[in-house]
C-alpha cells in the first residue's frame, strides 16, 4: 500500500519549486492533495505533472490566490474539507524574500518590506495553522513548516527581514509542537540550504544570474560541502519523511537542517593556516 493512501495533504506554494516537488511526491505516494499559489499557469503545470505520474484529477484540489488574504486561507481549508472530507498533512511552504525595485540590502530596506515579509513567511502560516488545527486534531495529523538555514545562528545581514521571519518560524514550530503533541498532532520544520527553484527570481535575480550562483555554490565545497546545490525533490523527500508517521513519529518540534553541510562550515576553518605560516 502507498505510504500516504487515505491521507489528505495541503501543500502551500505548490506552483513552483519545493512545494511543487513535495505535492508530486505525496500524490505519487497516495495522498489526495490541495495545491495552491497565485500563478494559475504554473499551478496547472503542477497539476499536469501529478496527472502525468498516473494520478487521477479527482485527487487534486487547485486553489489559485494570495495566501496572505483571509479569503484564500479560508478557501484552502474549506475546499479541502468539501472535496476530500479531512486534512491529515499541512505543509506550510509558501514563502519568499522581498526586495524593493533597486534591490536594497540590509536594514536600509523600507519597513514595508518587513511588513510584507512577515505577512507571508510568518503571519499567513500562523493563521492557516490555526484554521487547520481542529481538522488536524481530528485526524492526529502532521504539520511541516519550511523555514531556511538563514534562521541562524549565523547572521544574514543582506536579507535581515527574511532571515528574521524564518527565525520566528522556527520558534513558532517549537511552540506549536509542544502545544499540539498532547492532541496527537506532530509539528516539525525543514530548513533548506540552497535549492534550485524560483526563489532568486522572487528576489528579482535574473535566471542566468541564478544559474551562475547555483553553479558556483554547488562546485565550491566550502559553500556546500556535499558538492551539489539541492534539487526541490531533495527537500520534498525530507518533508515526506516528516509527514510519514510510521517512519518519523518520534521527531517532534525539530528544525531539520537540509543543506548539504553548509551550516557546518566556519569561514575561519576554510583557510589553510599552514600556507599562511610558511
Ligand atoms: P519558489 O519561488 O520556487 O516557490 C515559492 C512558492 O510560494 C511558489 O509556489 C509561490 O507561488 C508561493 N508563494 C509566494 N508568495 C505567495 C503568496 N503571496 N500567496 C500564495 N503563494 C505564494 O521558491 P522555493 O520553492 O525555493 O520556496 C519554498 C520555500 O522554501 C519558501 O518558504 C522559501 O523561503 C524556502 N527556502 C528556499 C530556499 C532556496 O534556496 N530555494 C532556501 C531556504 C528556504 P506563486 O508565485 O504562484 O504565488
Amino acid at each position: 500500500m502507498a505510504r500516504f493512501s487515505n491521507k489528505v495533504a495541503i501543500i502551500t506554494g505548490s506552483s513552483n519549486g519545493i512545494g511543487r516537488a513535495t505535492a508530486i511526491i505525496l500524490a505519487k505516494d497516495g495522498a489526495k492533495v490541495t495545491i495552491t499559489g497565485r500563478n494559475a499557469e504554473r499551478l496547472e503545470e503542477t497539476k499536469q505533472q501529478i496527472i502525468a505520474a498516473g494520478i487521477g484529477s479527482e485527487n487534486i484540489n487547485v486553489i489559485v490566490g494570495d495566501i496572505t488574504t483571509t479569503e484564500i486561507q479560508d478557501k484552502i481549508i474549506n475546499s479541502t474539507i468539501e472535496k476530500f472530507g479531512k486534512i491529515n498533512i499541512l505543509v506550510n511552504n509558501a514563502g519568499a524574500p522581498f526586495m524593493d525595485s533597486v534591490g536594497t540590502l540590509g536594514f536600509s530596506q523600507d519597513i514595508s518590506i518587513y511588513d510584507s515579509t512577515f505577512e507571508l513567511n510568518l503571519r499567513s502560516i500562523v493563521i492557516l495553522t490555526q484554521k487547520a488545527r481542529p481538522y488536524l486534531e481530528a485526524t492526529k495529523g502532521e504539520i511541516i513548516n519550511v523555514s531556511s538555514i538563514t534562521s541562524g545562528p549565523q547572521a544574514h545581514s543582506g536579507i535581515p527581514f527574511y532571515s528574521m521571519s524564518k527565525a520566528a518560524l522556527d520558534q513558532f514550530t517549537r511552540n506549536i509542537a509542544i502545544e499540539l503533541i498532547p492532541f496527537g498532532v506532530r509539528v516539525n520544520c525543514v530548513n533548506p540550504g540552497l535549492v534550485v527553484t524560483g526563489f532568486p527570481q522572487a528576489m528579482g535575480t535574473p535566471l542566468e544570474a541564478s544559474k551562475t550562483i547555483y553553479d558556483f555554490m554547488g562546485s565550491n565545497r566550502d559553500c556546500i560541502p556535499i558538492g551539489k546545490t539541492a534539487d526541490p525533490s531533495d527537500i520534498g523527500n525530507i518533508i515526506a519523511f516528516l509527514a510519514d508517521r510510521s517512519q518519523s513519529f518520534y521527531i517532534v518540534g525539530q528544525t531539520i537542517q537540509a543543506d548539504g553541510g553548509t551550516t557546518l562550515i566556519m569561514a575561519m576553518n576554510t583557510h589553510n593556516l599552514m600556507e599562511l605560516l610558511k
